[in-house]
């Protein structure tokens, strides 16, 4: 059942490798994403515990900003999973470190993608990432087919999304504090089930290295005695 809604569910990267396409049905939409930059680029607006609400500038009108939404799915099973793993704690392994949990969490988690702009439903983002097999939309699905502009399906999305994209990995910091603000008891609960778990292990190696220790011991107690012993045997 996992496996299965794992597979419906689109992370950046796969929306991202569907999006290459969009040179196809756009031949200079890599300029298009730089305009969007030059008029005024990105803002965030708002975030909550699982939704970020972007401020995208228009790249070919002047003072007009298109809503952008990318909205996280399995946040805290995901954070769970992921401090989990001590390759993102710190170098002492005392915590984790925030930045690389950050990065990791950016290419792990499902999304759900939304942008107000036209271009977004007309030329069949919106539909697209609507399919099962993305089921990457935010807010309602879009079942209407970009028959007549986009027969063919390029693309994922507009460049106002893309214009987030571009930057999101550059926010790790952003993506650190509002890991912060909203779910630091998650982070909590799963580092001190993770040092639990290293404490075990020490005291399991402690025990561990006792047991050779008293076996080598034993063996040379056993045979400093055989010594002793073997001569007498020996002259007979
Ligand atoms: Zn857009």
């Amino acid at each position: 059942m996992y496996e299965l809604t794992t597979l419906l569910e689109a992370t950046l990267g796969n929306l991202a490798r569907k999006q290459k396409s969009i040179v196809r049905l756009f031949p200079t939409f890599p300029d298009r994403v730089k305009n969007v930059g030059l008029r005024g680029g990105v803002r965030l607006d708002s975030w909550d515990d699982d939704t970020w609400k972007f401020k995208v500038h228009s790249g070919t009108e002047t003072a007009l900003w298109y809503d952008v939404v990318f909205q996280f799915l399995n946040v805290e099973e995901l954070l769970d999973e992921l401090v989990a793993n001590t390759r993102l704690w710190n170098k002492g392994r005392t915590k984790i470190n925030l930045n690389k949990l950050g990065r990791a969490f950016l290419n792990k988690v499902d999304v759900k993608i939304d942008c107000s702009c036209p271009a977004q439903l007309y030329w069949g983002g919106a539909y697209i990432v609507s399919l099962p097999k993305y089921d990457a939309k935010h807010g309602e699905p879009e079942t209407r087919s970009p028959r007549v502009r986009n027969p063919k399906k390029y693309g994922a999305h507009c460049k106002h999304l893309q214009a987030v994209m571009k930057v999101l990995p550059f926010h790790v910091n952003q993506i650190a504090k509002w890991i912060k603000q909203y779910h630091m008891d998650i982070i909590d609960a799963a580092e001190m089930t993770v040092r639990k778990e290293m404490t075990l292990k020490k005291e399991r190696q402690a025990d561990a290295r006792q047991a050779r220790k008293d076996a080598r011991r034993a063996e040379k107690q056993g045979l400093q005695k055989a010594e002793v012993e073997e001569p007498t045997v020996e002259e007979e």
